[in-house]
């Protein structure tokens, strides 16, 4: 056995009886049509969290059909920003009330560290507090150098009725990257969260209903991809579908959202490269590398997985990697000191191992880690921090999402070489650089093919600023504010002042 930080097993008392988890559809709880239920299993304790409502077809023309109801009467897509805002400054004052409850039942549905779980909840009330500032603040355009008799207006409606479909990784984040900015924009909305992780999403319906959001605005649909988020994203009276999860998902949601040519928008996969130059502060690169990598157990579309280092400093790079990983405090997820929690699924963590084991068979060196392990006193499943050096771009560890705490090292000779490496993915999340040479970084900025750069820092996000992908991971933008433009619609309105127009027919024409 290699020498880890273990974390023992908490005192924390896990719950006898489950949450119970319904649909919300146009402001009342309700079970399925067909009454059928399925059960979340903790990936760390063993135990049932979540009864959840096993959603329907029918459930979601339900849902649908009010989202669409109340939007098309207008009280809540015409309502002022400013009474849009204060009901976003209320749901953001109730998730800080509930942070512990939130935080405590996303640390058993998936696994990951509550301390991350709890900023996750801080952040999360965060982005729902910018969106309501700009909820108040947003505005079209005017046009008055058109001539003497005409202006032109440009104004910004509300999409319409919005379907949101999200992952298990960062359930009550990435509900808050959309939902407020839908809100505020004077959507409604349809939510699917994954059935991996219904609970806090249904939490946070219960915050918006004691808000004071009317019915039928926000309702939420529980249950599985099929049949659940298809309807979603075929359903006619939808006007938009937003979707955080894999790429293929994303691929075929914007095939089945081809039907009605609703709007798509994507946030999907990364394989994000951290590049290291040798004249980088070390020891905040390599504190970046071991959070970048496993951060969330590496189960992060910004998981940084991929590092490029170059080859003059990359074996004093894997040792100091390989020795501070060793420190990483991982085990059970409800210890607060826990940095790293369990593995999402037993499948999940057989599909890590084997991009692992297929990698070591291509040739490349397991330098830490690379085996499962039981935690003493858990019954989930988890895997050790690992390093996988001399990696070549054409490995599927190099190329493809793992989603687990497993780290791939190749190396690099001139930036030229850095940036090819970079950028020969299919992906284009994010990226990053450590240099002290300030023309290194901006190079690298503006070269690398990605939506978001971090130079000399790794995975800060604050709510003003925009997050989204290139090539296939994704497409628009979240937050700031480009992630409200995400559910506006433009219209145009032309304005003749006078009767000035010459007549296209002349009407005394014989
Ligand atoms: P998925 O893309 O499979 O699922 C994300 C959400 O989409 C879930 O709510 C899922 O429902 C739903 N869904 C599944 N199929 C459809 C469909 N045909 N139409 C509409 N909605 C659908 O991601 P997973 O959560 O299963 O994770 C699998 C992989 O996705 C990970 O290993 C990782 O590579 C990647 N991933 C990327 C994330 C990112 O932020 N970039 C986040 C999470 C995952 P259901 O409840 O049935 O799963």
């Amino acid at each position: 056995m290699i020498e880890l930080n273990v974390v023992s097993v908490s005192e924390t008392q896990i719950p006898d009886e489950p949450f119970i988890a319904r649909h919300l559809i146009d402001g009342v709880w309700r079970d399925s049509s067909d009454g059928t239920v399925f059960e979340r299993v903790s990936p760390s304790h063993g135990t049932v969290v979540t009864r959840a409502s096993k959603g329907g077809v029918q459930d979601v023309d339900a849902a649908v059909a009010a989202a669409r109801r109340t939007f098309d009467k207008g009280d809540w897509s015409t309502s002022s920003g400013k009474d849009r805002a204060t009901l976003l400054l209320r749901i953001a004052d109730l998730i800080d009330r509930e942070r512990e409850r939130i935080a405590f039942l996303e640390t058993l549905e998936s696994g990951k560290p509550i301390s991350q779980a709890r900023a996750e909840i801080e952040g999360a009330a965060d982005i729902w507090r910018f969106a309501a500032s700009v909820a108040r603040t947003m505005h079209g355009d005017s046009h008055n150098s058109l001539g003497s008799d005409m202006l032109g207006l440009v104004l910004k409606e509300p999409i319409g009725v919005v379907s949101i479909i999200t992952p298990w990784n960062f359930p009550f984040l990435i509900v808050s990257q959309k939902l407020p900015f839908a809100l505020a924009a004077g959507c409604t909305a349809v939510i699917k969260p994954s059935e991996m992780t219904p609970a806090t999403t249904v939490i946070l319906g219960e915050l918006c209903l004691e808000a004071g959001i009317p019915a039928g605005v926000v309702n939420i649909v529980l249950g599985f991809g099929d049949p659940v988020g298809t309807a979603m994203t075929t359903d006619k009276r939808v006007d938009m579908v937003t979707f955080t999860g894999s790429t293929g998902v994303g691929k075929a949601i914007v095939k089945a959202a081809a039907g009605t040519l609703k709007k798509v928008s994507l946030e999907l996969g990364g394989k994000n490269p951290q590049v290291i130059f040798p004249d980088a502060d070390l020891d905040s690169a390599i504190d970046a590398i071991v959070f970048g990598v496993y951060f969330n157990a590496g189960e992060c579309c910004n998981s940084g997985s991929r590092i490029i280092v170059h080859e003059d400093i990359a074996e004093e790079v894997l040792a100091r990697t390989v020795a501070l990983s060793r420190k990483v405090p991982f085990g059970d997820p409800l210890d607060p000191s826990t940095q790293v929690g369990a593995i999402i699924t037993p499948e999940h963590q057989a599909k890590i191992d084997t991009y692992v084991r297929d990698a070591a068979n291509a040739g490349a060196e397991i330098r830490l880690g690379g085996e499962t392990l039981s935690v003493p006193g858990m019954s989930g499943q988890f895997y050790q921090p690992t390093v996988v050096a001399k990696v070549t771009g054409d490995m599927p560890i190099a190329r493809e999402e793992v989603f687990g705490p497993v780290l791939a090292v190749l190396t690099f000779r001139t930036l030229d070489e850095a940036i090819d490496l970079v950028n020969d993915a299919d992906y284009g999340l994010s990226a990053g650089v450590w240099s002290e040479n300030v023309h290194t970084c901006l190079e690298f900025a503006r070269r690398a093919r990605a939506g978001t750069v971090w130079t000399n820092t790794w995975m800060d996000g604050y709510a003003e600023l925009p997050f989204g992908g290139v090539k296939e991971s994704g497409q628009g933008r979240e937050l700031g504010k480009y992630g409200l433009e995400e559910f506006l619609e433009v219209k145009t309105v032309t304005m003749r002042i006078g009767r000035t127009r010459a007549p296209w027919v002349d009407p005394r024409s014989a």
